[in-house]
């Protein structure tokens, strides 16, 4: 069969170079006999890869000794709710910067458990694109927390240049761009993601939080969503999902291999510019967001005649590119080019975009 490449948005492409290793290790795990998924989580074998994978993500992030790492379930929707349990109080607020879909989903959520102040991030500029609001926001300086969705995977937004909150912890769902840039986790009081986009298979949530940021949880909030009971127990409270956080380990250590964030990052650019550059160069399709804040992960276009876009869809897959069509919120096409999306990927679809819209003019 030759090469699909797979375009979708979550789950998405993993790196082949992992899931061969997973695959050829699969029924016996390091000599054991056993399969990594029969193991017990608290057996010596799986704790040193629990470990490594920890120690890995701090180093390829940079996480400072006063950030916990957590693995925890529930996916980013998870967060959406257990961020405000542990952060923010019932009778206190969050503040929630509201630039697309996620980030609106991630208020909707907090509403349940705090006072949210919707801040309306997003606008058109003169130029008719839409931007983001990072400076002179009407923060609420009582708030516990900002919080904003850094890559907004439905309508291809992301924020580069965060937002100053003085004092008050800036929160960033980065589900689907972590790992594919370097941030600064200092600046941050929490980080936090799914693990389904550029870790691994979905079903493990990955926080990174600041220290003192815990221990001050709503009485009510779950055990296995309290970050403080989460940091004691090592995230092993209960049985975490140990084939998701073994295979995220190894992607960890196929990005240390390649070269690190830098690395992924740099690939990330070439990625985006070339896809970005041919819609902007073409007359066939567009996208509608200023370049500033164009996400490297998500890229949706559209066809100028949408009446082509089910053919679009159908000859590209018949082209072994699979998964293009955009989310029903936003209708078109989205392309989301994640870090296992090698350059070829990207070169096959502006290749047949190129032919496509040739046929059709
Ligand atoms: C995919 C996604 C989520 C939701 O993740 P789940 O793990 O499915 O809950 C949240 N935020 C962003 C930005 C996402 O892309």
């Amino acid at each position: 069969m030759s090469k699909v490449y797979n375009f979708a948005a979550g789950p998405s492409m993993l790196p082949e170079e992992v899931m061969k290793e997973v695959q050829a290790e699969f029924l016996n795990y390091n000599g054991m006999g056993a399969s990594v998924i029969e193991i017990s989580h608290r057996s010596k074998e799986y704790m040193a890869i629990a470990e490594a994978a920890s120690s890995d993500l701090r180093d390829l992030m940079n996480i400072p000794d006063n950030y916990k790492i957590l693995f925890m379930h529930g996916g980013g929707r998870g967060v959406f709710a257990n961020l405000p349990m542990n952060l923010a109080k019932r009778e206190g607020s969050a503040d929630y910067l509201v630039t697309g879909a996620w980030s609106g989903y991630a208020a909707d959520e907090a509403k349940k458990y705090t006072n949210v102040n919707f801040i309306k991030g997003d606008f058109l500029n003169d130029s008719g694109r839409v931007a983001v609001h990072t400076k002179d926001l009407p923060l609420n300086k009582d708030s516990a927390y900002v919080h904003l969705c850094m890559n907004e995977t439905i309508h291809g937004i992301e924020i580069y240049d965060t937002p100053d909150t003085g004092d008050v912890p800036l929160i960033a769902d980065i589900s689907s761009c972590i790992l594919s840039r370097r941030m600064d986790v200092s600046k941050f009081g929490m980080l936090y993601g799914g693990a389904q986009k550029n870790i691994g298979p979905s079903g493990i949530t990955i926080v990174i939080v600041r220290e003192d940021l815990i221990g001050h949880a709503q009485p009510d909030t779950p055990a296995i969503w309290d970050y403080k009971v989460t940091a004691d127990h090592d995230s092993m409270l209960n049985t975490p999902n140990t084939f998701a956080w073994y295979f995220a380990g190894k992607v960890f250590k196929w990005l240390k291999r390649i070269g690190g964030v830098e690395a992924m990052e740099a690939m990330n650019k070439e990625k985006s510019e070339l896809l970005y550059g041919y819609i902007d160069s073409s007359d066939f399709y567009t996208n509608n967001v200023d370049p500033a804040f164009r996400s490297r992960m998500n890229v949706p276009f559209f066809l100028k005649d949408t009446s082509l876009d089910q053919q679009f869809i159908a000859e590209a897959k018949e082209n072994n590119l699979i998964s293009l069509k955009g989310h029903r919120v936003l209708g078109g096409m989205r392309a989301s080019i994640y870090n296992a999306m090698p350059l070829e990927g990207v070169k096959a679809l502006v290749a047949f975009m190129e032919k496509f819209a040739a046929a059709h003019k």
